[in-house]
């Protein structure tokens, strides 16, 4: 059985994913735990299951159960609440991206910058060998 890798880290991000889906349309367990894995996520219903469940209590979700058989399907969509959670978590992961991408460019720069040194380096060293 898999479980989420990094699971406090990255649980939040995993319920804003089942939220942004559960806000354009109905969701069940299985669809998003195949949605999860197609963007690196592996879950098992194990960890899931509860994720839902607990959602579900805390109002940002709202359950249909829907007879397909003798099987009843549980289907979610996301509530007045849970759309505006998302869209706070929109604006805070836009700025988090944004400073996080820029964080990646001043490493790349200071990297870039590395040679140089070293040239300067390589020079001093030519200078005391004269
Ligand atoms: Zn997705």
């Amino acid at each position: 059985m898999s479980s989420l890798e990094h699971h406090d880290l990255l649980a939040g991000l995993v319920r804003l994913h089942i939220l942004h889906h559960a806000a354009e349309h109905e969701i069940y367990g299985q669809w998003m735990i195949d949605e999860l894995a197609r963007h690196g996520y592996k879950l098992s219903p194990g960890t899931l299951y509860p994720m839902l469940h607990a959602m579900e209590r805390r109002g940002y979700l709202s359950c249909r159960r829907l007879r397909e058989g003798r099987t009843v399907r549980k289907l979610y969509s996301a509530t007045d609440f849970g759309k505006a959670g998302l869209a706070l978590a929109k604006i805070r992961l836009r700025e988090l991206s944004g400073e996080a991408m820029k964080a990646k460019t001043k490493k790349t720069q200071l990297k870039e910058k590395a040679p140089g040194s070293r040239g300067e380096l390589a020079a001093s060293r030519a200078a005391v060998k004269r």
